[in-house]
């Protein structure tokens, strides 16, 4: 965690290039979401992507009283690089490269595959982190993070009762400061997040500039929903330490995975981080003997792939890492996704907003409201009770069985308790009413048998958790 420097700046140094507004005619040339290499996969050209209730005046005019842009600065972000590795909060205007396309607003700048030197396709590296960072502003505000819970904005629109704006995020490519990482400062409301993305030295294969890689960028940002949603948006230490800083690492890998359910999707799918920063990500390359991610396991509902319970915090080696203890709460949260979409529930896009007949989509709703309704400093215990209560509020505990299934499969059952200092105790039962929800359940018994980590032999385990220590995301 960098140190945090308040900073005030006046709204007039904001360079004035053209008073149009261009709403609805920009289109951004992007990485898609997923492990693959930008530089082979298909980028797609999206067109007009804001969306209306959450930026009413688009991505590119930083408040009503700003003129219009035709860079990467508006009200959600100001996008741009940090070569020298010294930019903060104070430091996102002063002579940093952004890409500007003039009036045409498009964004569409290529990867070449010859090119070694990421400097030389900055643009669309800051074309990329600028999209996903307003992408995702739009797409949390749908759920509920809005100006007042703290969306972070330049302008409010006059919509909060305490009306703080002056705080999109401020977004780094290709960041000078470190190698094989990325951060988010998430201050205050009102006061501007710093998210900066690393290069990494990506194995063998070359830098791998993170700011393309769309799992990274939306983890980073989802620290700043989860800080400003729990204890309060003018409470920033509400996720510090212990369980509570580790869930936070767990929120930031859960929304990037559930975003990459499809229709298609079973809930055998596994689904790993930062594979392509990390070397791997060839075409068609989920698994084999590339790398596998910055994950110690694949995220999956197999015990047989992914053996992580609730008992692992009694582990000092998980629970002396934020990113360890972050891992098995989101692989409990990826089955309360999947115990809600087998339960009969339909699936549907989640981009098109919240949908509480829809499996993914409630899950979705259920963890943002989750934060809302949380602690300050919870624990697992705190967290599964804040869902429960959501849930009972969104659907009148009509999913309460099928939440405990998943809960209890995991070790964090009605009767699992916590010291808050890293001793906790599992249970595995599910409570007497919902006693004829045991299929998940039984799928644990059936890994009894097959041991942990199976197919997972020592060297690459081994070599999982090295690319682990040095692929942190902060
Ligand atoms: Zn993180």
């Amino acid at each position: 965690q960098e140190n945090w420097i308040n900073a005030h700046l006046d709204r007039t140094q904001l360079h004035v290039l053209s008073l149009s507004d261009w709403v609805n005619d920009a289109q951004y040339r992007v990485s898609p979401l997923g492990p693959k290499d930008p530089f082979v996969s298909p980028r797609p050209l999206i067109q007009s992507p804001s969306n209306s209730q959450a930026s009413p005046i688009g991505w590119h005019q930083p408040g009503r009283d700003s003129s219009a842009r035709t860079d990467t600065v508006g009200n959600n972000a100001f996008a741009q690089e940090d070569w020298d590795g010294k930019a903060d909060i104070t430091g996102w205007d002063k002579g940093k490269v952004r890409p500007d396309p003039g009036a045409s607003l498009s964004f569409d700048y290529p990867l070449p595959t010859t090119q070694t030197d990421p400097r030389n396709y900055v643009d669309a590296s800051i074309t990329n982190l600028f999209y996903w960072v307003n992408r995702m502003h739009d797409f949390f505000y749908d759920y509920g993070f809005t100006e007042t819970f703290g969306a972070f904005q330049e302008d409010n629109f006059g919509k909060a009762a305490k009306d703080l704006g002056g705080d999109a995020v401020i977004a780094y490519a290709q960041d000078g400061g470190g190698y094989d990482n990325a951060n988010f400062a998430s201050p205050p409301d009102g006061q501007r997040g710093v998210l900066k993305v690393y290069l990494f030295h990506g194995g063998t294969s070359g830098w791998r500039d993170a700011a393309l890689e769309v799992d990274i960028v939306i983890h980073e940002y989802t620290h700043g929903l989860s800080t400003r949603l729990t204890g309060g948006a003018s409470n920033a230490d509400c996720l510090a330490w212990g369980e509570s800083a580790g869930m936070g690492e767990g929120w930031s890998d859960f929304i990037p995975i559930l975003l990459q359910v499809t229709p298609e999707s079973t809930s055998n799918q596994e689904i790993l981080m930062g594979v392509w920063v990390m070397g791997g990500g060839g075409p068609g390359d989920q698994g084999g003997t590339k790398p596998r991610g910055i994950r110690r396991y694949p995220y999956s509902t197999r015990l047989s792939v992914n053996p992580t319970t609730y008992g692992n915090l009694n582990d000092s080696s998980w629970y002396g890492e934020v990113h360890a203890i972050g891992e098995i709460w989101c692989n409990i949260l990826w089955e309360m996704a999947w115990a809600l979409m087998d339960s009969g529930a339909s699936r549907s896009d989640l981009y098109s907003g919240p949908n509480i007949s829809s499996g993914n989509t409630l899950a979705m709703q259920l963890v943002l409201d989750g934060m809302k309704l949380q602690p300050c400093q919870p624990t697992f215990i705190s967290a599964r009770d804040a869902i429960f209560q959501a849930e009972k509020i969104l659907t009148q505990g009509k999913h309460a069985c099928a939440l405990w299934t998943a809960f209890s499969k995991r070790g964090l059952g009605p009767k699992a308790s916590s010291s808050g200092l890293g001793r906790v105790t599992e249970d595995f039962s599910l409570p007497p009413d919902c006693a004829s929800h045991s299929v998940r359940l039984q799928k644990r018994d059936e890994t009894k048998d097959n041991g942990w980590g199976r197919g997972w032999g020592l060297g690459s385990w081994r070599r999982f958790w090295q690319s682990r220590r040095l692929g942190l995301l902060g």
